[in-house]
């Protein structure tokens, strides 16, 4: 029998895993953790951090089993609105359709990876480390790695390092990858309005812009998916000229734009690697499996799915059985590829100039509106329930 100095080898401290250590650890593992670079802050902006992510419900849940969650940086939504540029049709949800007060959270990045961090750092069961690994062992009972002089082992690994994953090009897993061609441009705004606890998407013929509830009433986040071409432009326009388009985009809904943020940009991708578990006792978690389109903002979500489901499975002592396993396997790339299919067809609906007549045509959209079934279904999809 091998000896090995941990159960768990955790790689990348993005809030996936991050979450993953704290699910890990409250099972009674020991881990060691390993991060790239140590914690730095996001841009800030308008009194916001830019980077923002959409928490469901069930994220919720589960961080605020092991954090007290930085409610003081997050805008909650009670509904979900979603129009297009061209036509009348608009799709509305609300949390009371879910049974809920509201459908989700936007949460600054930076304050709830903070507030991870300083639990993560408080767990006696944890060795942080910071740093990347060179060289990866796969045994015939675990994980051997060569962290710089030092060798570290594991009885299995999980690799949270995101969409570029190095674990995963060591490992040659093979990665699927849908061409999407898009960007995305992310600020924040200050207006005159309200934003009405609601997250509001247009769809436009360049592509999907979300504007985000934030803390504050008058502050929301964008986030703004292009193609390249116009993406470079915007980030280079004047403020004034932004301003002008984001108003003409916004329409009445939010009154009148007074202020802009900073604009950064980030890459969009739409890739799954071939198995959530490429080898025994190897685990790929949130990006590092699958990304997937900002467009619905469960980028997040389904990582904190994919740990929820690993620490179902490691969740006893003994090895998972054969079934368990398949029905891990199964469940996490289902999941994976019906988000991936559901982001490309809206995405080829808008590129169609109309999203609603494609992904929902006027009979079905009106068939939603009086249909508690198929609005459920909408409202647990746009809510990541
Ligand atoms: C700039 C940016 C903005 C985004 N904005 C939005 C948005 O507005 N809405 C939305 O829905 N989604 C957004 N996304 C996507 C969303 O943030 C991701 O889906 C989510 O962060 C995935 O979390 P993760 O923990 O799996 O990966 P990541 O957040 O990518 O974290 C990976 C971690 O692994 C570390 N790492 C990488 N390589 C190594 C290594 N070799 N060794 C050790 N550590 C390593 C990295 O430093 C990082 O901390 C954005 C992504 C980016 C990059």
């Amino acid at each position: 029998m091998e000896d090995f100095e941990f159960d768990c080898l955790v790689v990348g401290g993005g809030i996936v895993g991050l979450t993953a250590v704290l699910e890990l650890s409250r099972l009674g593992f020991s881990v060691v953790f390993i991060e790239k670079y140590s914690p730095k802050k996001g841009p800030f902006d308008l009194n916001t951090y830019i980077r923002n992510v959409s928490i469901s419900h069930a994220s919720h849940e589960l961080l605020a089993r092991h954090v007290d969650l930085p409610l003081g940086h997050a805008g909650e939504f009670t509904s979900m609105v979603i129009w297009e540029e061209s036509g009348t049709e608009v799709l509305r949800f609300e949390g009371e359709d879910a049974g809920r007060d509201q459908l989700g959270w936007v949460f600054e990045v930076t304050p709830l990876q903070e507030a991870i961090w300083r639990k993560v750092e408080s767990l006696k069961n944890v060795e942080l480390l910071f740093g990347e690994i060179e060289a990866i062992d796969l045994t015939s009972s675990g994980v051997r790695v060569q962290f710089g002089s030092r060798e570290i082992s594991a009885r299995f690994m999980v690799a949270a390092d995101g969409a570029a994953s190095s674990v995963k090009s060591a490992l040659k897993v093979r990665t699927r990858v849908w061409s999407v061609g898009d960007a995305a441009l992310a600020t924040v705004i200050q207006f005159k309005g309200d934003h009405e606890s609601t997250a509001w998407q247009k769809f436009t013929a360049d592509g999907p812009i979300a504007f985000l509830p934030s803390k504050d009433k008058q502050i929301c986040s964008v986030v703004w998916s292009q193609p390249l071409e116009l993406l470079e432009k915007r980030l280079a326009a004047s403020e004034e000229d932004f301003i002008k388009e984001l108003q003409i985009l916004s329409g009445d809904k939010l009154g009148v734009i007074e202020k802009v943020g900073m604009r950064i940009s980030f890459p969009i991708f739409q890739r799954l690697a071939d198995s959530p578990m490429p080898m025994q006792r190897v685990f790929l978690v949130g990006d590092a499996l699958r990304a997937v389109h900002p467009l619905a903002g469960q980028g997040v979500n389904l990582g904190i799915e994919d740990v929820r489901s690993l620490a179902d499975l490691m969740k006893s002592d003994r090895q998972p059985s054969r079934s368990e396993i398949r029905n891990y396997f199964n469940a996490r790339r289902l999941k994976s590829l019906s988000a991936i299919n559901l982001m490309s067809a809206i995405r080829q609906g808008y590129r169609a100039k109309s999203f609603i007549p494609v992904m929902c045509k006027k009979s079905v959209l009106s068939a939603i509106n009086s249909s508690a079934m198929l609005k459920k279904l909408m409202v647990a999809y746009a809510s990541g329930l």
